[in-house]
């Protein structure tokens, strides 16, 4: 029979789909043609898979070689076909055995000399592997992130040569050496450093402890980016299924990934002048942008006006839902972006108001233009708002006071009050559904009166409403007591939602 099968993946998002490559000899003139919707680079595989196939002292069959990657709607890219595509045309040949193909993928670009190129972004293909229970045979320059998933069904190859040998049973192919992803000491910036801003420090960790978006105000140079870069070092470690997710992502996007910071969660800064591609994802086969690269961290949006309004609209969609979907001409796909939104901006476009050093001098039309630049639905989302003031200098040089916890205290903190929330609705609460909400949060009769009339007060919406209760669980979460949430807690959740 001159029909063989072997199954490769594709990269589709942050999904790797299974392809079939079914490859048929028949009589006629000698020719090669690949079907199945592939691009420029599948196409080219054919040269690269003759060439290679001659220099590893094969044959190259002297027939019509019709190559079908199935299903054919899919579209394929890049050359992490070319293993699968050789060896099918080996084995239809009957110059290798087909036994070993069946329970097996292959993945990796030939070099013309039949060297192992590697794949980019191959840690999704091999996870959906490791869920059919396949063994994957990958390029040995793969082999840091094919250690992540687990060595165990893993196999790593330097050519087409050594495949080839190890379906003949004369060779053996070596997996990745386990590597170490006991979580190491959070090695960031600690809370230590933070001098005086006790309102601030508060919020980071509530909003820590909850993941609840959160927005710093203040003026020039008071520390908000300092904040916010060490609200990672405060979040509970990733869960294994998390770790993975972003280091799929990354891999995706052609990101090194280092095993020391595996379960530490994510921190992106893009700069303002970052386009909405580059923030959300994009191009003509489409990468994850900052947003799922913050996927289960931290997305930090400093100058949040200066960002283009087209962009911060954009952002709606991902902090409700969770994921972005990136529609192409060709194709369409959607990646996770479930990140926690951490934002900074001066109060007046000088950034001076109610600075203690410096006066304003802008006009009171000029603050009210700048601070529209942010549409009211956006804001909305945004579940804390709190001051970031100036400290006076002796407070910035004075030792660590006993409210001045380091980093790893605070994250213990946070960690107890996290459990809280799995333990009881299996999810944080700035996740809780409104159903869960009522049943985790309900209020006696006189509280919720005074709550619904300080919110009209405050001229909140109703969305704003369950925001509150969500921060307000929160606070009762990391005050332990008896589990309610009660009116202090209530009152302080009202604090951050002023603006
Ligand atoms: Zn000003």
């Amino acid at each position: 029979m001159s029909l063989a099968v072997t199954l490769s993946r594709a990269q589709q998002g942050v999904s790797a789909p299974q392809v079939v490559v079914e490859v048929h000899l028949s009589g006629g003139l000698p020719s090669t043609s690949i079907v199945g919707l592939p691009d420029s680079a599948v196409r080219e595989a054919r040269d690269r898979v003759r060439v290679a196939i001659q220099n590893t002292a094969f044959e190259y069959p002297n027939r019509r070689v019709t190559v079908n990657l199935a299903p054919a709607e899919l579209p394929k890219d890049g050359g992490r076909f070319d293993l699968a595509i050789a060896l099918g045309i080996l084995a239809a040949g009957s110059q290798v055995p087909r036994e070993r193909l069946d329970d097996c993928e292959f993945l990796g670009e030939l070099a013309l000399s039949g060297a192992l190129r590697p794949v980019p972004g191959i840690l999704p293909a091999l996870l959906r592997a490791r869920a059919r229970g396949r063994r994957v045979v990958v390029p040995r320059a793969n082999a840091a992130e094919a250690a992540l998933v687990g060595p165990a069904d893993i196999l790593l190859a330097d050519s087409l040569a050594e495949v080839c040998a190890w379906l003949r049973g004369v060779g053996e192919l070596a997996s990745p050496e386990a590597c170490d992803l006991d979580h190491p000491p959070f090695a960031g910036p600690d809370m230590r450093d933070v001098r005086g801003q006790w309102q601030a420090r508060r919020a980071l960790e509530i909003a820590a402890a909850g993941g609840h978006h959160l927005l710093l105000m203040g003026p020039p140079g008071t520390g908000k980016t300092m904040l916010a870069e060490r609200l990672p070092g405060i979040l509970p470690p990733m869960t294994e299924t998390e770790a993975l997710e972003s280091c799929a992502l990354r891999s995706l996007s052609g990101e090194v990934i280092d095993p020391s910071r595996w379960r530490h969660r994510p921190f992106r800064a893009p700069h303002h002048t970052a386009s909405g591609a580059a923030l959300v994802g994009g191009g003509s086969s489409p990468r994850p942008g900052e947003i799922s690269l913050a996927h289960n961290g931290v997305l930090f949006l400093d100058e949040l006006p200066e960002f283009s309004r087209h962009v911060l609209e954009v952002l709606r969609e991902p902090l409700e839902s969770g994921e972005i979907v990136i529609s192409r001409a060709a194709r369409q796909c959607t990646f996770p972006a479930e990140f926690q939104l951490v934002a900074a901006m001066n109060p007046c476009p000088c950034g001076y108001t109610d600075d203690s050093r410096q006066s304003c001098r802008c006009t009171p039309d000029q603050v009210q233009r700048y601070r529209s630049r942010i549409s009211g639905p956006l804001m909305d989302r945004i579940d804390m708002c709190v001051d970031v003031p100036r400290v006076p200098l002796s407070a910035l040089s004075a030792p660590p006071g006993p409210g001045d916890d380091d980093t790893a205290t605070v994250r213990a903190r946070v960690i107890r009050a996290r459990e809280k929330a799995l333990l009881r609705a299996g999810q944080p609460n700035a996740n809780l559904s409104v159903v869960n909400l009522e049943r985790d949060c309900a209020l006696p009769p006189t509280e919720r009166r005074w709550f619904e009339q300080s919110l009209e007060k405050l001229g909140c919406s109703a969305r704003a409403y369950h925001r509150v209760l969500r921060v307000a669980r929160t606070i009762a979460d990391i005050e332990g007591g008896t589990g309610c949430v009660e009116k202090n807690h209530l009152a302080e959740a009202l604090m951050y939602r002023r603006g």
